[in-house]
């Protein structure tokens, strides 16, 4: 895996030395600890910007999909920066409204809302329902005639495309549990055109996650302004539609679209079909963060084998999950450059075989060396677990020549505050 700091913005090598902005990796490293989030606050605006490029001019709108990393400091930034959120949970709403979203700019995702959840976002007046099943639009009219308000929604279409991506991150393929299938789409549509208690504002896809080709995007488009079509003609008109998320990143040596290309090639398709004026809305994740951040972790021993090399570090499964769930290949650099690369498996400790963060990478590491995985802003902290009772690791925001912890390390005692045990008597 080549190393290109160059095509990424926010990191550099300097002197032989792997920087964050101003700010010496290895230096940061020793400050906080490790395993540690680093990411890059310019690195966060270059990436926003090609979003906003892509709208700009536009009626349409940009959702961050907060499950990508729901850091508090990152939302505030997105925030500020004025763009909404797409959440899939109560709590992922909670962290909306904490970074002073309003409802209006919210959507919520997901096939499995509660009650209770429902009755949550109704409250917090949510921009839109994105509906994912018959039982749940039924539910989300019944909640929102209790609460004596109405449901703004859209139902989220699969339309059964190939996004050509890892097949538990493809999620608009028939045999998904995403979404409503396509043709009967229209139906439901005019099901909920009958229910008091919601209101038919949009339509909604997302066909998957690092999609790295257009065509599916645009095919998919196609797919959904034929239903808009079949729509209008029931008297059933939209206020938005909602694109989904799913623009894939570079961590090896893919070569997506930027944000700005696809956003223009939708416009565009849209245009073609007589829909210029429909605000589209864009739930990006992954595309927004992944490249902004770095994960940090001290190499801890050299273990060659007859079979093959180890390299043991101290982040594990635990903190960075997509390389053993997704097959995901992330780059692994050493902060501080060495001569003499070999070929190692670089591995956690946690008690699995599946504990590893790449397999077969050349590598020159010392035990003390910090390596730094790029692209690890998504899908790292939001994924990450305290299996093996490992505290999560720290998170650190960087602009410029200064450094904000913005999240730190778990400590044992916060682990098991949640826990009681039983006296053995109360068995007898
Ligand atoms: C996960 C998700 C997104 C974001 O996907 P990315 O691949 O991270 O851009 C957007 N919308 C929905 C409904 C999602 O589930």
């Amino acid at each position: 895996m080549s190393e290109d700091f160059t095509a990424l913005p926010g990191f550099s090598r300097r002197d032989g030395e792997l920087f964050c902005e101003d700010l010496n990796l290895r230096k940061l490293a020793d400050q906080f600890g490790t395993p540690l989030y680093v990411y890059s606050r310019e690195a966060l605006k270059t990436a926003l910007e090609s979003w906003l490029r892509g709208i700009s001019g536009t009626k349409h709108r940009v959702f961050y999909a907060m499950k990508a990393n729901s850091n508090l400091a990152l939302l505030k930034f997105f925030r500020d920066a004025g763009i909404g959120f797409d959440i899939v949970s109560p709590g992922e709403l909670k962290r909306a409204l904490m970074v002073g979203a309003k409802g209006e700019d919210i959507v919520y995702s997901g096939v499995g809302k509660s009650r209770e959840d429902i009755r949550t976002a109704l409250r917090a007046g949510i921009g839109c329902f994105n509906v994912e099943s018959i039982p749940e639009l039924d539910r989300i009219n019944e909640v929102a005639l209790q609460e004596k308000l109405l449901a703004p929604i859209s139902v989220r279409v699969n339309p059964d495309v190939d996004a050509k991506t890892h097949p538990y991150i493809s999620t608009g393929l028939k045999n998904n549990k995403f979404g409503v299938a396509y043709d009967q789409t229209v139906a439901l549509y005019r099901h909920a055109a009958s229910l008091p208690g919601v209101q038919i504002s949009g339509i909604d896809m997302h066909i998957g996650s690092q999609i790295t080709e257009l065509e599916p995007f645009v095919h998919a488009a196609d797919k959904i302004f034929d239903i808009v079509e079949q729509l209008a003609q029931h008297g059933i008109t939209l206020d938005h539609l909602d694109f989904g998320g799913g623009l894939g990143v570079r961590y090896t040596d893919e070569t997506p679209p930027s944000a700005e290309t696809l956003v223009k090639a939708v416009s565009q398709k849209a245009s073609e079909r007589g829909f210029a004026d429909l605000p589209i809305y864009f739930e990006p994740g992954r595309s927004l963060v992944a490249r902004a951040g770095v994960l940090l972790t001290t190499v801890e021993y050299l273990k060659p084998t007859q079979a093959k090399n180890f390299m043991i570090v101290d982040a594990a499964m635990n903190d960075m999950v997509r390389p053993t769930l997704y097959q995901a290949q992330m780059p692994l650099v050493n902060c501080t450059e060495r001569e003499q690369s070999q070929q190692w498996d670089v591995v956690g400790p946690v008690c699995e075989t599946g504990d590893f963060l790449a397999r077969s990478i050349e590598l020159a590491a010392q035990p003390g060396d910090v390596l730094a995985m790029t692209g690890a802003g998504a899908y790292g902290m939001s994924m990450a677990s305290n299996y093996n009772s490992r505290g999560r690791a720290a998170e650190v925001l960087v602009s410029g020549s200064r450094a904000w912890l913005i999240r730190r390390r778990e400590t044992i005692e916060e682990l098991t505050a949640l826990e009681n045990t039983v006296p053995n008597e109360a068995f007898m």
